[in-house]
């Protein structure tokens, strides 16, 4: 590398150095319109721009948390889902694509009331009420920080909190109340396959988060166990699933009274979300 590339400010330069030093290129590209506070696309249309020396000190900071393994979106702070930009910390799981695909159905389905259970940053219940302003919602976790951030991502969104947001493991804190659907992108990954996932997301996400068990289950059997008398007569369960869970899951669901209604695969061709309706 020679010595003019290695002073560089050009952000195009900087952008190829960090690729060369092993981050990917789409990490590079984000990381660089976060510190710029710009589009990739203008990264792509202005690629001579140099950096102020705060904005240097600031991308070398972000590559080499990234290059220790810290995700790209705690680095951030944010995470585009349903096109609405969420604040992520430490402590809360980074909302993934294939949830959209549960807000899908919950949207589809139009309650006027949703339970979302494990809300991490809020991703879920605020999406809903971004496209369903008339739906109560009311969003339970046990961790007080993802409830802090699930409420400042609620008055970011809508400038004051619409959202319910109680902190409560599953059902315990709850009180009797209905919802017309009981949501939740709970922690399904056994815990034997976690240990081989890949470093990051063992190592920086909450464990709690991710951590379904031996079997992959326990989250589900205390949500489908508890759910039916939160749920109306005509109300729907709607759960993220993984294809290595999904026969235990409807298993479980039969078990305490519910059955199958559909199941929708996300783009891989991999099941996802499970309807289910109490038999
Ligand atoms: N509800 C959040 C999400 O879907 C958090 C889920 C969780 O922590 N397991 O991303």
């Amino acid at each position: 590398m020679s010595l003019p590339v290695l002073l560089t400010r050009r952000i195009k330069d900087l952008i190829e150095n960090a690729v060369e030093d092993g981050l990917t290129r789409i990490d590079a590209y984000y990381l660089m319109s976060h510190v710029l506070g710009k589009s990739r696309e203008y990264i792509y249309a202005n690629p001579d721009v140099k950096l102020s020396f705060l904005q240097y000190v600031h991308w070398i900071f972000s590559i080499k948390r990234r290059k220790r393994g810290i995700p790209a979106n705690y680095i951030t702070g944010e995470r585009e889902f349903y096109s609405i930009n969420f604040l992520v910390r430490r402590g809360v799981l980074i909302p993934r694509p294939e949830t959209e695909i549960l807000v899908d159905e919950i949207l589809k389905y139009n309650p006027d009331s949703l339970l979302d259970i494990g809300t991490g940053s809020g991703n879920i219940a605020i999406s809903v009420k971004y496209h369903l302003p008339a739906c109560r919602i009311t969003a339970v976790d046990k961790s007080s920080k993802a409830l802090r951030v699930a409420r400042k991502n609620c008055l970011k969104v809508f400038g004051k909190c619409e959202i319910e947001f109680i902190k409560s493991d599953f059902f315990n804190s709850l009180g009797p109340r209905k919802f017309r659907v009981i949501a939740s992108n709970p922690p399904y990954i056994p815990a034997g396959t976690l240990k081989v996932l890949q470093v990051e997301v063992s190592r920086f996400e909450p464990r709690m988060a991710l951590n379904g068990g031996s079997d992959g289950l326990k989250a589900y059997r205390r949500i489908l166990a508890e759910c039916g008398g939160y749920l109306e007569d005509d109300g729907m369960v709607m759960l993220e699933v993984s294809e290595e869970i999904i026969k235990g899951v409807v298993d479980l669901a039969r078990r305490y009274g519910f059955s199958a209604v559909a199941v929708k695969e996300d783009l891989a061709n991999r099941p996802r979300v499970l309807i289910l309706r109490k038999l």
